[in-house]
């Protein structure tokens, strides 16, 4: 118990695997706070997906073990984590502790499942999401947050962000939401943001010439793909990020993608 009061967690149930009519909800049965008369597991055969409280789960981990479908991963975190949150939604939502930090001339990859705050992360360091700190009731302006992060190096970074000195592009992580925001046909959009005289070389390695006339609404998810980081990759900027880089991208173009976003680094010193 000790262990457990310095630990806060997250409590994840698979909407895939989670199947109540198939099994016979151990979790709920083998949960020790449930026989003390809690509702920490709330399932019934009826029910769709068994529901977890967070709050009153201890993080003993048996449900993980008992669930014939691995349905169920219990995180644990240490409770200081809670001071260092740097953003949060709203009540018994996912929480964003601390913040990767960028460094010049080097390639950073943020890496994990779903939900675990990539996208967050990405939009807060490209200045696009103002992090509340975990205060969403009360959230704190810009001269309280650079006083938060003081003496980290992302007091620095964000100072910059918010002087303008900094310039940030940010690949968005769903591309098939990219033709409602963008006119045109890829080669013109791409000849519009083209600072860098890279148009030609990025459509060769990113195979777009053979869509070069097509409309952008008309784009494949694969080609939306290597069209968005061709738009990010054609522009100046101190901070190049992409949110899911990979999807709808067979092997071959996934290195082809990776080696665009390293050759950033050389052209951009
Ligand atoms: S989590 Fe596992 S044991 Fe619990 S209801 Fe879902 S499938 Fe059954
Ligand atoms: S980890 Fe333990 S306390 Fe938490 S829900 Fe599972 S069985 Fe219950």
């Amino acid at each position: 118990p000790q262990m457990a009061d310095r630990l806060t967690r997250i409590a994840i149930v698979s909407e895939d695997k989670c199947k109540p009519k198939k099994c016979r909800q151990e979790c709920k049965k083998r949960c020790p706070v449930v026989k003390t008369g809690k509702l920490c597991i709330e399932v019934s055969p009826a029910a769709k997906l068994a529901f977890i409280s967070e709050e009153l789960c201890i993080g003993c981990g048996i449900c993980v073990k008992k669930c014939p479908f691995d349905a169920i991963e219990i995180i644990n975190l240490p409770k200081d984590l809670e001071k260092d949150t740097t953003h949060c939604y709203g009540p018994n939502t996912f929480k964003l502790h601390r913040l990767p930090v960028p460094r010049p001339g080097q390639v950073l990859g943020l890496v994990g499942t779903n939900g675990i705050g990539k996208s967050t992360a990405l939009k807060v360091l490209a200045g696009k999401l103002k992090p509340n700190l975990g205060r969403f009731k009360n959230p704190p302006d810009w001269q309280e947050i650079l006083t938060y992060f003081r003496g980290s190096e992302l007091q620095n970074y964000f100072t910059r962000i918010l002087e303008d000195n900094l310039k940030a592009i940010i690949k968005p992580q769903y591309v098939d939401h990219i033709p409602k925001a963008v006119q045109g046909n890829v080669g013109q959009v791409l000849e519009q943001k083209d600072e860098r005289d890279m148009k030609n070389e990025l459509c060769v390695d990113l195979e777009l010439n053979q869509v070069i006339d097509r409309n952008v609404g008309d784009l494949s998810g694969g080609e939306l793909q290597r069209f968005a980081i061709a738009v990010v990759a054609v522009q100046s900027a101190e901070i190049y990020m992409f949110d899911e880089p990979s999807s709808y991208l067979d092997v071959k173009q996934r290195l082809k993608a990776a080696r665009v976003i390293r050759s950033l680094l050389r052209s951009n010193r």
